[in-house]
């Protein structure tokens, strides 16, 4: 058997964290046995659905990395497959009709809400005589068209992920709606709804495993039936656990950040997003390894070392494996990475004229970066930006130790034309000999009147740095 799985998305808003996960694990499924990862566009809501969301839903997948092999197909275009399908139902006697107004089936949930009923419809258009049906019709009410669901039925899958797992057809709501039709539609049902426009596609598409968030479990039920119903093979079933929030409820736009796009705005890099995104549920057989790549992880990766518990979202951790990738990444890579938020902060330089300077200021600030933003901070000074000093440094600095050592290193700047690390070397070795104090003192003052600060990167290569972008010899006088 051939592998294939696919990722749905309903273009109704940018690409969720949930379903980009769901697409992580689709997408290491398909890759470790040599399958077919699909992109299918659910886009039967028109009035909910946008291209731009589409859009934004191709390009977090290609920056995550999660190519597809087949798509994107749109429902929009497929609509004459569910059109046969509600056909073929109906022909056979399995769905129906119904004429209930939105007045009626409320007064029913009123009914049952007062006598704590779970809200369900009583399927009562089931066997509508005929001249029933050409009343309503004469009265121009819109019919929806309903699936039979006995509530005697019990729906049985072995989940990939959750074991075995059972339904009742009467948990299922009564007989459900699969197509209605919209207001001003020539059509007899216009719009065919999720629950049977997904099997259709499933069906029609021969995929074989069906991995998808847990929140779809009673639509499994449902779905179960309709394969059923329409003498299809049932898929293999995998609902992987909901993310959750610090409390443990599900992640939703309430905790702030929820799209793909909202995590790259942040400053993390893709394959940080993916490594995280694979280890919220899924544990690699040597449970210590923490960073691997896609495919590394496609090599080994099972569902049934998918966790069916919640998998709470760790903001440390996610962090921590940022910064991994970030420390990886050679300066060369990393300067690309860095220069738009430069540019957006507003410091003054050349992209291309100051690139190699715009390097090593990569290979120094790199090492001290979390998320990508970090730079701008880290680097502000080193862009000519006007130093503020804490309090620790302003106390420091008063000292006359400082002040001494300070003034001896201007001297020495001015005396040279020319500037290296091995002169910037030998200045600190001789102000330390000259003004009879410790070398450690030579470097913290020097340290505060450059960066107006007592810690921080590499201190000899930010004063090159700062130098060459500015040679500023008075800069130490500035406090
Ligand atoms: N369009 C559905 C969603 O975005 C797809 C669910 C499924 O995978 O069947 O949740």
């Amino acid at each position: 058997m051939t592998v294939r799985v696919r990722i749905a998305p309903s273009p109704t808003g940018n690409l969720h964290i949930g379903t980009a996960r769901t697409a992580v694990f689709n997408w290491l499924f398909a890759r470790h046995h040599g399958g077919t990862f699909i992109l299918r566009i659910e886009d039967t809501d028109t009035e909910r659905s946008r291209s731009e969301y589409t859009e934004n839903i191709k390009s977090g997948l290609q920056w995550l990395g999660l190519d597809w092999d087949e798509g994107p197909y749109f429902q929009s275009q497929r609509l004459d497959l569910y059109r046969q399908g509600i056909q073929t139902l109906l022909d056979q006697g399995l769905a129906y009709r119904c004429y209930c107004t939105s007045t009626e089936l409320e007064e029913l949930r009123e009914r049952q809400k007062a006598l704590k009923l779970a809200p369900r419809y009583d399927n009562r258009h089931r066997d509508l005589k005929e001249e029933d049906r050409a009343k309503y019709e004469a009265e121009g009410r819109k019919a929806v068209i309903r699936f039979k669901i006995e509530d005697d039925r019990t729906i049985v899958w072995q989940d990939q992920i959750r074991g075995k797992v059972v339904w009742k057809g009467s948990d299922l709501g009564g007989d459900m709606v699969i197509a209605r039709t919209p207001e001003n539609a020539t059509e007899a049902f216009g719009q065919p709804l999720y629950n049977l426009a997904v099997v259709l596609d499933d069906i029609d598409m021969c995929i074989t495993h069906i991995i998808r968030g847990e929140d779809h479990i009673a639509n499994t039920a449902k779905q179960i039936l309709l394969y059923e119903a329409l003498g299809a093979t049932v898929p293999e079933f995998a609902h992987s656990p909901l993310i959750l929030n610090s409390e443990g409820r599900k992640l939703s736009k309430r905790d702030g950040v929820t799209s793909i796009d909202d995590f790259r705005q942040l400053g993390f890099l893709p394959q940080a997003m993916a490594n995280y995104m694979t280890l919220l549920g899924w544990t690699p057989p040597d449970s210590t390894q923490e960073i691997f790549s896609l495919d590394q992880a496609a090599s080994t990766f099972t569902l049934e070392r998918v966790n069916s518990a919640g998998a709470k979202f760790d903001w440390a951790k996610l962090d921590w494996l940022n910064s991994q990738y970030l420390h990886q990444l050679p300066p060369e890579e990393l300067v690309d990475l860095l220069i738009p938020y430069w540019q957006e902060a507003g410091y003054q330089f050349d992209p291309v004229g100051d690139r190699p300077w715009l390097i090593q200021l990569s290979a120094l600030i790199g090492p001290s970066l979390t998320r990508l933003p970090d730079a701008i901070k880290e680097s502000h000074l080193l862009f000519g930006e006007k130093v503020t000093l804490d309090e620790e440094t302003s106390v420091f600095l008063q000292q006359s130790e400082a002040q001494e050592v300070i003034k001896a290193v201007v001297q020495a700047l001015e005396a040279t034309t020319t500037f290296t690390e091995v002169e910037a070397k030998e200045i600190i070795d001789n102000v330390t000999k000259t003004q009879k104090v410790k070398k450690g003192l030579v470097m913290r003052s020097l340290r505060a009147g450059l960066m107006g600060e007592l810690h921080g990167p590499d201190l000899i290569q930010s004063w090159l740095l700062l130098h060459q972008k500015t040679w500023d010899k008075t800069r130490l006088l500035q406090h």
